[in-house]
């Protein structure tokens, strides 16, 4: 573990305390502040205006019961949550995420890489993230629906245009999107579409929004590339994960000449030399919802249940399926195969161990606050057509999507440089994102 700054100490040991048992959030606090030390030197007014005690506290935090009924008619009972962390930049925005395993901490730890993220970005977006432990795997389309109603029946009065806008995540697709949203018209009397992002195309989504995460974490990998005069022709790449951002992430990375010869899902791994059949993975995860073992069996391919995606040899590695996935065992196994540039499509899929021994081999690696920021920069994109009640081209928003990504990476370089830690993405996100928080929240006094 790398020290904190003294100043940073007691803050982080009061976070530990006040949130006891909630690792995942301590992990990414802890991630966060390993960072800050050259901000603190050179800004001791944030520290002295305890910015940083401030931006560990939720502005609100609700906790909720989601009742709904089975298709056997049985009464269940979900939890709901929606950590609503820093408005200081714009309303609340952060996915939602229906999993089992989601808790207090899960939603708090997305939630606060959230705010860097966002602030990141440049776009005028505060940070939030909820959820449920609802698992929609195995539930039939009404159950998801009846579930996604009840969810909203409670989220709908912290909620709205200028208040907070939850959009998708694990679990929560366009078939929830599409729920949650009418229910939340019907329950206001309202169409406002800029209250989620993530929205059907014929009901005031965006181009590009389902593909921008995925393409967002490929274009960042080209500007990666682009240091050493290297594209993506040609490279072998893995990605881990078999959803929304894993299938979009290898459709641009073989759009661009990449070779994608491995993914996996919560069930093992498939690997396909000849490079991953994307519409067959679409039809399989999206139209099916089948598995990997489906892949792999449609293929003639095996289905590896031992081990881990990350044994398999690749340049590039695109982890994207869910957080702490790529420990230091499967980062070891990654640099011998001779990876040279991980960029996370999830959020925090990397531990600290496995960063660590990415940073002493000297492979280029690109935390999820930059490298995923397409997913978020592209929510913006349709709440900027929402707001003028227009809707743009693929091609322009990808475009958009493209040269903010460009300007993401460049921005953490340059943060990275003037702290005197070139080089280094991880620090140059978290020091970006948190300065411009940090300053705004200087101007508007104690709040
Ligand atoms: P999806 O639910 O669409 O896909 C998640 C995929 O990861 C599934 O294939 C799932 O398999 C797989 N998975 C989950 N756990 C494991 C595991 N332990 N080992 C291997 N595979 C696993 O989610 P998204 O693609 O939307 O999100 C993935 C990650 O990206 C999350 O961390 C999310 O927070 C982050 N993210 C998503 C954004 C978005 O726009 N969707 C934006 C920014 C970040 P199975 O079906 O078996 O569970």
């Amino acid at each position: 573990m790398t020290a904190l700054h003294p100043r940073l100490v007691s803050v982080y040991d009061e976070v530990t305390q006040r949130n006891p048992g909630e690792s995942e959030f301590h992990q990414a606090v802890r991630e966060v502040f390993e960072t800050l030390s050259p901000v603190v030197v050179k800004h001791p007014e944030y520290a002295d205006a305890q910015v940083l005690q401030r931006l560990c506290e939720p502005e609100r935090q609700i906790i909720f019961r989601v009742p709904w009924v089975d298709d056997a008619g049985r009464v269940q009972v979900n939890r709901g949550f929606r950590v609503e962390f820093s408005s200081v930049l714009g309303p609340y925005k952060g996915g939602l995420r229906f999993h089992p395993n989601v808790y207090a901490g899960t939603v708090k730890f997305l939630g606060f890489e959230q705010i860097f993220k966002n602030s990141l970005t440049g776009m005028p977006l505060g940070g939030g993230k909820g959820g449920s432990d609802f698992d929609p795997k195995g539930r039939s389309d009404g159950e998801v629906m009846r579930f996604c109603q009840s969810f909203m029946t409670e989220l709908h009065r912290h909620i709205g245009e200028y208040t907070d806008v939850p959009a998708g995540d694990t679990g929560v697709g366009a078939r929830e999107l599409g729920f949650l949203f009418g229910q939340y018209k019907r329950l206001t009397n309202r169409y406002e579409s800029g209250v989620l992002t993530g929205k059907g195309l014929t009901w005031g989504g965006s181009q590009v929004r389902t593909e921008a995460t995925g393409f967002g974490a490929v274009y960042f990998v080209q500007s990666m590339l682009a240091l050493s005069q290297r594209d993506l022709e040609g490279q072998r790449v893995v990605v881990s994960g078999s959803g929304n951002v894993a299938i979009h992430a290898a459709q641009k990375a073989q759009e661009l000449g990449a070779v994608v010869v491995a993914c996996s899902d919560s069930g093992g791994y498939v690997v396909d030399e000849a490079g991953l059949d994307i519409d067959l993975l679409k039809d399989i995860k999206n139209v099916r919802r089948g598995r990997m073992s489906d892949y792999a069996r449609e293929r003639g391919l095996d289905h590896i249940s031992a081990g881990s995606v990350w044994d398999v040899h690749c340049d590039v590695a695109i982890p994207c399926a869910t957080q702490n996935e790529l420990g230091e065992r499967e980062a070891r196994a990654l640099v011998a195969g001779g990876v040279s540039v991980v960029a996370e499509g999830a959020n925090m899929p990397c531990t600290p161990d496995a960063v660590r021994v990415f940073r002493d081999a000297g492979v280029a690696f690109a935390p999820g606050k930059a490298a995923n920021a397409g997913g978020v920069v592209t929510s913006s994109l349709e709440m900027q057509q929402n707001a003028s009640r227009d809707s743009w081209t693929f091609a322009h928003t990808d475009e958009r999507l493209r040269s903010t990504m460009t300007e993401i990476h460049d921005r953490c370089l340059s943060t990275a440089d003037d702290y005197d830690v070139p080089g280094d993405y991880v620090a140059g996100a978290n020091i970006a994102g948190f300065t411009r928080v940090a300053d705004a929240m200087l101007a508007f006094g104690v709040i």
